[in-house]
């Protein structure tokens, strides 16, 4: 990549995935963030803090129910002081188990959203003492499958950080043995038109790589998978962060648009365009 001239692009990118001080794990209110993206040259920034759910399940990093009305009006706070400025949108990263489809369904519908994403979090123990009996390989299998069954409910918009589980495998994670499975449900999820986020900070995590891998991505491809980048931003100065390389994952891996979602409708980006957005082009 090299960078163009001086002239200061017209910002298009917003940052799709980030979060608020309700989830107990990360800083910074909407308004920062919102700073940050003017910072980056972005458009806009869509908040999807963590959802609530039912029975206090993992309320250690989530907001509770009874806060939801509160992140909303968080949101707003920041939509209000930036009008003009950054687009600051309402979003939700809301968790996928079975049995939790009714719960989310009400809360979806509460307040309109403008881009959900959908995610299997493997780390967290109350997700494993159901679905971790001490087969590696069959939990991998079963968090793939998951990820299927929730692109199958329609309730999402984005399958978030889509191969996470290859942090907590260590060595158990063999590619090639987990293929077929990933494939399996790559074709449920291609024909559900749900898209795929490219996670930038898998970076910081145990397998240092976005999530997914660029061979997955080149999977998703095959499948006309539709992508969503996100900086999956638990700090403000997190926002943006990693989608110059992103990008130029995906323009490698033969992906030509990636895309956003408000009012939870996709809308496509051209690579090329979102490069030159951060005052970057690639040498032809
Ligand atoms: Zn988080
Ligand atoms: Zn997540």
């Amino acid at each position: 990549m090299r960078l163009l001239g001086c002239a200061l692009p017209t910002p298009i990118l917003y940052e799709s995935h980030s979060h608020t001080p309700l989830c107990q794990h990360a800083q910074g209110r909407p308004v920062d963030y919102a700073e940050a993206a003017e910072a980056a040259g972005f458009k806009g920034v869509i908040i999807t803090c963590h959802c609530p759910l039912p029975d206090n399940h993992s309320d250690w990093v989530r907001m509770r129910p009874d806060e939801y009305e509160l992140y909303h009006d968080m949101i707003t706070e920041a939509k209000e002081q930036f009008a003009g400025r950054v687009d600051v949108r309402a979003g939700l990263e809301s968790d996928f188990f079975p049995g939790v489809e009714p719960w989310l369904e009400e809360l979806h519908e509460r307040v309109p959203l403008n881009h959900v994403l959908g995610s299997v979090h493997p780390q967290l123990p109350e997700y494993q003492d159901t679905y971790y009996n001490g087969d590696g390989f069959a939990f991998q299998r079963t968090y793939f499958e998951h990820l299927a069954l929730a692109a199958e409910t329609g309730l999402f918009d984005t399958i978030a950080h889509p191969d996470l589980v290859k942090n907590l495998a260590g060595s158990e994670w063999s590619f090639a043995s987990i293929q077929p499975h990933i494939a399996e449900a790559l074709d449920r999820i291609a024909a559900t038109g749900v898209a795929m986020e490219l996670n930038t900070s898998g970076r910081y995590k145990a397998i240092p790589e976005m999530n997914p891998s660029a061979t997955m991505l080149g999977m998703m491809l095959e499948r006309d998978i539709p992508v969503v980048i996100g900086a999956d931003a638990h700090v403000p100065h997190r926002v943006g962060e990693g989608y110059a390389d992103a990008l130029e994952t995906l323009r490698r891996v033969g992906y030509r648009e990636i895309n956003i979602f408000l009012n939870r409708q996709r809308q496509p980006i051209a690579i090329d365009d979102a490069l030159v957005s951060l005052g970057l082009t690639f040498p032809s």
